[in-house]
């Protein structure tokens, strides 16, 4: 990618969240994620293209020395900050007006920095073979802090038990309500996701007759027409082995390769205390990906309640120290001192501001696995065509990675804890009220 050479006609919108707007390239497997803010914002209250270089190399930062050494090696990209030609990033921004929904239209892409996030686009496999005509599959779940509009069956709590059982729950409930929290793509295309208007079910019907391809193996009973629950099921299935496998997904390497049959020993929530405790306490295989994130989730022991006169204890210091706010690393920056301060903060609160510091630093690392991405990405092996005369279940090349791991602003925890307040005031009185 020539950054000098930037055409816009080689991008096209991809997608959105809170945060920002993603664009992906039509040839290379590459994303250039850019900031948004809000369209009320004036000139004078925004950042300035030092302030967004800064913003995102923090961004680059936080995941490259916070997130992935905690997350694993092979789960995380971090990516690297590119300086865009402004008239690039203005034409492109016109490009993709018509094309983002509507929800999102409170905020305008960034168009006045020229600074953005180059990522590999994780929608792709780089290794897939160009010769097999089934495009990679790509599923993308938001674990935790979706939007609920209406009240979904979908359990988080299901989906990191460990049990295929309660995970296929999870899954299969997603599927039917993805409301925020699944994407599905195929080609690096959107071919499934909850719609804007609240009230509209996503097209399952559509989702099958995408998915039929790929699920089209004779198995004897249904001589090549598997009926659409049999497909949808082998799909649940191949989510939940990816999520509870060792995850060597190697995006430079060989990436996995996945038998739809085989059944894993140990992703059964085990009934012997001993295995348990060696799983850490839950169900899940030591190296998956959702042990993982809920190991940094974990970081969190004290809840915001914990938290919040501790963030009162760092302010006050602050307050009386203001030159303090640099070595503490409040703001950054987010290098491997910062880590130090989240590792090795101390067990028992000393009284000390070191304690608060670190125990601050820990909430925020948690909330930022509370609110990440996993994409599972997979595609029919080579072989398959082999496979499919042999009449067995096919085979899928996969790729697990965690994205959207931004640090959670400090000047967020008293926010939080208002929220907390709130909801803890609103479920009293609604339980304590009179008949
Ligand atoms: P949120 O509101 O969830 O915090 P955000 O504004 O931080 O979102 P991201 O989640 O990073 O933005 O990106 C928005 C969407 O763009 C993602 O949900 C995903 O579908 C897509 N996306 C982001 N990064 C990549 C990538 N590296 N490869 C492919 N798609 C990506
Ligand atoms: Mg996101
Ligand atoms: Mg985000």
């Amino acid at each position: 990618m020539e950054l000098d050479k930037m055409d816009e006609n080689d991008w096209k919108y991809h997608g959105e969240g809170n945060k920002s707007l993603v664009v992906s390239h039509l040839q290379h497997c590459r994303v250039l994620r850019l900031l948004k803010f809000p369209s009320e914002d004036s000139a004078h209250t925004r950042q300035t293209a030092e302030q967004a270089f800064r913003h995102i190399l923090n961004i680059v930062d936080y995941s490259k020395y916070v997130m992935k050494p905690l997350l694993g090696e092979k789960y995380v990209h971090s990516g690297e900050v590119v300086k865009l030609p402004l008239d690039f990033v203005r034409q492109l921004s016109l490009k993709v007006q018509q094309e983002r929904p509507e929800l999102r239209c409170d905020k305008v892409m960034d168009t006045f920095s020229g600074c953005g996030l180059c990522l590999p686009n994780l929608t792709q496999l780089p290794l897939h073979h160009l010769r097999d005509h089934r495009p990679p599959i790509c599923v993308e779940i938001k674990l935790a802090n979706g939007k609920w509009k209406r009240l979904s069956r979908y359990c988080p709590l299901d989906l990191f038990s460990g049990s295929k059982q309660r995970m296929y729950v999870a899954l299969k409930n997603l599927l039917e309500e993805p409301q925020n929290n699944l994407k599905i793509f195929k080609g690096g295309e959107l071919i499934f996701s909850c719609k804007d208007d609240a009230k509209q079910q996503p097209e399952l019907n559509d989702l099958i007759q995408h998915l039929r391809p790929y699920f089209s193996h004779s198995n004897g009973l249904y001589n090549g027409h598997q009926p659409g629950k049999a497909i949808l099921n082998e799909f649940i299935q191949v989510i939940c082995s990816a999520l509870l496998s060792g995850g060597d997904s190697n995006r430079s390497g060989e990436p996995r390769k996945v038998h739809l049959s085989e059944s894993r020993p140990h992703c059964e929530a085990s009934p012997f205390p001993r295995d348990l405790l060696r799983n850490g306490n839950h169900g899940l295989p030591k190296d998956s990906v959702l042990a993982k994130i809920l190991q940094v989730q974990m970081l969190d022991n004290l809840d915001i309640e914990g938290i919040y006169p501790l963030y009162k204890r760092v302010e006050q210091y602050l307050e009386e120290f203001p030159k303090e706010r640099n070595r503490l690393q409040i703001d950054g920056p987010y290098n491997e001192s910062f880590m130090d301060k989240v590792k090795n903060c101390p067990t028992e609160d000393d009284g000390s501001v070191e304690y608060a510091v670190g125990k601050v630093h820990q909430y925020r690392v948690a909330m930022t696995a509370k609110d990440c991405s996993v994409m599972i990405t997979f595609a029919p092996c080579e072989e398959d065509e082999e496979q499919q005369l042999k009449l067995e279940k096919p085979r899928f090349t996969y790729s697990i990675s965690i994205l959207d791991l931004d640090p959670k602003p400090y000047e967020g925890i008293p926010h939080q804890y208002k929220l907390d307040t709130k909801i803890v005031n609103y479920y009293l009185r609604s339980t304590q009220a009179p008949p």
